[in-house]
């Protein structure tokens, strides 16, 4: 096939730029290839042709079954601390970086497959993946992107016609995945074991140039590149927990450098609110809980600080004391971002979530005071739903009703409807006034407060029908969860708490 078949062109500035970070490699061949789904409007935001790239040809060059002009695919190579060990080389064992793209407005995009086969990285790993996960990762990343949270996200996933040994064998497929990057806090890690200071500096400036190129000419470059991850990923986690999502493995090597989420293994979307709550099979002492997760991502920068000492200072007393510096400021950014936007899903805010990026400077001594007020109620929320065991996403998305004047519905949620009544006592103070302005605020909270979330009894129905071959449940769960704001007749099950009774709702990696 020629070169002209091929529907986009990719750069391979990694490859070239970071020698000793990555092993060349090949997508092993496709059996009998069928298209699952395809992301067109994902491929018309990167300015591709998605007919063409749909079609068998331009398929050969997604899968890496025909390589793209220029880049030669690669496995990358990363360590990372899973579960709070380190591994010194995990590496992309069944994952290939195609190439980058340019998207015509300036920005750059890994195209990446996870399941095309072993690598040099792949350990006892088979280098494959089955369809229910790979579809997993495609509906959860796109009902992310959805919420407004930064992620990576599916271009495509492909069935290959094999069948894999997992619990019982397994159709295969091969995920087609964007990111900003597939740098990883883990990919640091190893380049900081591989004592050579001259490839940890060049991986930095890779970074740099690729998401902060901003710092490039400043004082400390690498202490500012370091504040902007810590900033993102402080962002991240907040924007995490207002909607409940709980990512299940947060293993350094599982946490971007981009401050993208990445890697949909065993995470879930928390129903009955509870700080506790953890999915993950494996995660048996509940490290990456719910409420651990702002805790352990700052574990994980600090992760990030010890391999980039070497560039902070030459001196490491020195290095030491700017990064432990910078990383004080990761408790402040999340607490400031959290409790934003936990204003805007309680209605306390003019505007919608996220609108304001910076804590306002200068505030009279009443501003503060009613600001102090505002973070209580914040504080407050959770224990009340962990307490009275209420679903996280219908309580903030019917508290709009209460907004409007009608009470029932969210007081309906609770056990004790008279805790809820307690505690909205001093939440109503801070209402606006006027019926108008109340009506406004509401539509706010409507357009802050999902009212679908990829629920997990439905997310399993969807992944078990497609399994079996009918994408039909999956279609329908991506179009409720895409539109996560609009409520619509008809979706009313994907609305819907897990029965009571429902046994706890397990999640597996190994996937
Ligand atoms: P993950 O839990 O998906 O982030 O993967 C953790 C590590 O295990 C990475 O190095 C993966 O490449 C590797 N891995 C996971 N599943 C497989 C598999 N089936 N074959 C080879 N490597 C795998
Ligand atoms: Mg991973």
């Amino acid at each position: 096939m020629s070169d002209a078949a091929c529907p986009f062109d990719l750069e391979d500035r990694f490859a070239r730029e970071l020698e000793g970070l990555f092993v060349p490699w090949h997508a092993e061949p496709i059996p009998a290839r069928r298209l699952l789904i395809f992301n067109a409007p994902l491929a018309r935001a990167l300015g591709l042709d998605g007919d063409r790239l749909a079609s068998p040809p331009g398929l050969d060059f997604l899968l890496g079954q025909s390589p793209a002009p220029r880049a030669t695919p690669i496995a990358m190579a990363y360590a990372g601390h899973q579960f709070g060990n380190y591994s010194p080389r995990l590496g992309d064992g069944r994952a290939l970086l195609l190439g980058e793209l340019a998207d015509g407005r300036g920005r750059r995009w890994d195209v990446h497959l996870k399941g095309s086969g072993r690598t040099p990285f792949a350990r006892g790993g088979d280098g494959k993946a089955a369809v229910g996960p790979m579809l997993r990762e495609y509906v959860i990343g796109e009902a992310m992107h959805a919420l407004g949270i930064p992620t990576t996200r599916a271009l495509a996933v492909v069935a290959t016609g094999e069948s894999i040994a997992r619990d019982g064998m397994l159709p295969g497929a091969v995920l087609v995945r964007i990111a900003a990057s597939h740098l990883r806090i883990g990919t640091f890690e190893y380049a900081a074991a591989q004592r050579d200071p001259a490839l940890l500096r060049r991986l930095a400036d890779h970074a740099i140039a690729r998401h902060d190129p901003e710092v490039a000419g400043v004082d400390q470059p690498y202490l500012a590149f370091y504040e902007r991850v810590v900033a993102r990923q402080a962002e991240l986690v907040a924007r995490w927990m207002h909607v409940g999502f709980v990512h299940g493995v947060m293993n350094t090597d599982n946490t971007t450098i981009s401050g993208e989420t990445i890697d949909y293994g065993p995470c879930a979307f928390m129903e009955r609110h509870d700080p506790a709550t953890v999915f993950s099979s494996i995660d048996e002492r509940g490290r990456y809980a719910y409420g651990n997760q702002p805790g352990i991502l700052q574990w994980n920068l600090a992760r990030l600080a010890e391999a980039l000492l070497p560039l902070f200072d030459a001196d490491e007393a020195q290095a030491v004391e700017r990064a432990t510096a910078a990383l004080g400021g990761f408790r402040d950014r999340f607490f400031d971002a959290h409790r934003r936007g936990m204003r805007a899903k309680l209605g306390l805010e003019s505007g919608a979530a996220h609108a304001s990026a910076e804590p306002s400077a200068a505030r009279s001594d009443a501003e503060a005071a009613r600001s102090d007020e505002a973070d209580a109620l914040c504080d407050s929320v959770s224990e009340l739903l962990t307490t009275q065991r209420v679903d996280h996403t219908l309580f903030f998305r019917r508290l709009a009703d209460a907004v409007r004047g009608d009470d029932a519905k969210v007081r309906a949620l609770f056990a004790d409807p008279g805790a809820f009544d307690a505690w909205a006592t001093g939440w109503r103070t801070r209402l606006p006034t006027t019926e108008d302005e109340r009506r406004l605020r509401a539509e706010v909270m409507d357009r802050t407060n999902p009212i679908y979330v990829p629920r997990n009894l439905e997310v399993e129905r969807a992944l078990a029908a497609a399994t079996a071959g009918d994408l039909a449940p999956f279609h329908a769960l991506l179009e409720a969860v895409t539109r996560p704001f609009d409520e619509r007749p008809g979706l009313e099950a994907y609305a819907r708490p897990a029965p009571d009774d429902a046994p706890p709702y397990r999640t597996f990696c190994g996937t």
